[in-house]
């Protein structure tokens, strides 16, 4: 949530207050939130733009439908109450919606990628990012696959390079030689903290005059001159509120009378020591085994696949655990560190986020729904909304994200 403090005008609304979340075990909303803050794989994909709901989602869905798929789990109770998520979701998986939605996620991740790169290295940063891409791994003989994606990505002018198991090792000196075919994404970074990069922005901002202030949010109000932001230990009037509260926006919405269908691709990663001897060099994704590794300031994490259900429900830790025995396989490292984590990527049924005005609120903001890459995307997002406050336009097309298509 965000209070601009300067003219409506303004090219870009720059002192800032920014309300944060805390992590607590239940929000002013009633709903629970994860016990810890952060999580992901650390990930700045210029790569990610065919969602999961793509054309080869149809392919994939007999294997999925047992439920004993790494890749994706799914509570049918979830399902049944949720049927037009569902019935969305399945609809964009139509050859006609791929482009286009292709074409939006490229340029919003673009401009993130852009600013990511600036802002690592404003905010003193820019040891945390490497240059070394991100590599999708095969075990079967799946070139066909992994040129139909290189195919895609370079309609779009991304890079990518086809490997063979010799390249791999290559890249990978430290990996044993278990997968045939890669794809590297050669313009995608990864970071070694998310969580340390985004306090370094943080930090940025306060440099830059602006506020953080962590508080529980009950209710934003609707007033005469603007909003009132309310507080578990106050309240903020505002001019301008931006509702970007990932997985529980929808939450804080639905007292103000819109209903977002937003689901929740649940996701767990655990961290495990280093064995200094054997090193990644990037973040790995091995397509068929659905899992995620990559090399973090503190060890290496390990992260799972989709598990559909309910925001809240208890932690199952069925992906994760088929996973990490397969990545031990892959590369040593040691005991587990930390509990398990568990995130929830916010959904809409055509995977591109919301980044613009509510239809019926002025002054009210709309800025979620970034699936599978709200790290990455993130900076283009608040940029975007800042631009559109201030009466500039983005630096890159919105239209495709409005959120009047569900509201
Ligand atoms: C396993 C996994 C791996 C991932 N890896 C990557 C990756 O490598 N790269 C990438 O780009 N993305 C990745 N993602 C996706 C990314 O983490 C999500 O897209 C992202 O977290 C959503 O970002 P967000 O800022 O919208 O929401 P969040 O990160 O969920 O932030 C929302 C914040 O709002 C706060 N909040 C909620 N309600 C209230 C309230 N009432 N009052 C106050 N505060 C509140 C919450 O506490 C939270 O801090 C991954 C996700 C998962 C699950």
């Amino acid at each position: 949530m965000s209070r601009s403090s300067a003219p409506a005008s303004s090219a870009y609304p720059q002192p800032m207050l920014r309300v944060s979340g805390e992590c607590r075990s239940s929000s002013s909303t009633g709903a629970s939130r994860a016990a810890k803050p952060h999580g992901n794989a650390g990930i700045l994909s210029s790569g990610s733009i065919s969602p999961l709901n793509n054309p080869a989602l149809w392919s994939a869905l007999p294997k999925y439908l047992s439920n004993q798929h790494a890749a994706l789990r799914w509570n049918i109770g979830w399902a049944i109450r949720n049927p037009d998520w569902v019935i969305r979701f399945l609809a964009n998986t139509r050859e006609s919606r791929l482009r286009p939605r292709a074409t939006a996620l490229h340029g919003l991740i673009g401009a993130s990628l852009k600013l990511h790169r600036e802002w690592i290295v404003k905010a003193g940063a820019g040891q945390r990012i490497r240059e070394t891409g991100w590599l999708k791994a095969w075990r079967s003989d799946a070139v066909a696959s992994a040129k139909a994606e290189q195919a895609l990505l370079a309609e779009y002018g991304i890079e990518s390079r086809l490997l063979d198991r010799q390249d791999i090792s290559a890249l990978e000196p430290s990996i044993v030689p278990v997968y045939k075919v890669g794809l590297l994404h050669t313009q995608t970074a990864s970071v070694d903290s998310p969580g340390n990069v985004v306090k370094a922005y943080a930090k940025m901002l306060v440099g830059a005059g602006g506020e953080v202030r962590e508080s529980n949010i009950k209710a934003i109000v609707p007033e005469a001159e603007g909003w009132r932001v309310v507080l578990a230990d106050g309240a903020i009037a505002a001019r301008h509120v931006v509702v970007a509260l990932g997985p529980w926006s929808s939450d804080i919405l639905r007292p103000l009378g819109y209903r977002v269908p937003l689901a929740f691709e649940r996701g767990y990663h655990r961290e495990f020591k280093p064995n200094p001897a054997r090193s990644l060099q990037r973040p790995i994704h091995d397509a068929e085994g659905s899992f995620l590794m990559t090399p973090m300031e503190n060890g290496v994490r390990v992260t799972s696949g989709v598990e559909l259900t309910d925001r809240d429900a208890p932690s199952s830790f069925a992906q994760i655990d088929a996973v990490e025995p397969m990545a031990r396989g892959v590369v040593e490292f040691g005991d587990r560190v930390g509990d398990t984590w568990r995130g929830s990527r916010p959904t809409l049924p055509d995977s591109l986020p919301m980044i613009g005005p509510a239809p019926r609120h002025r002054g009210l903001w709309l800025a979620f729904g970034n699936q599978h890459i709200g790290f990455t995307t993130g900076p283009a997002t608040g940029a975007a909304i800042a631009a559109m406050i201030g009466g500039a336009p983005p630096s890159f097309d919105v239209t495709a994200f409005a959120p009047g298509r569900y509201l």
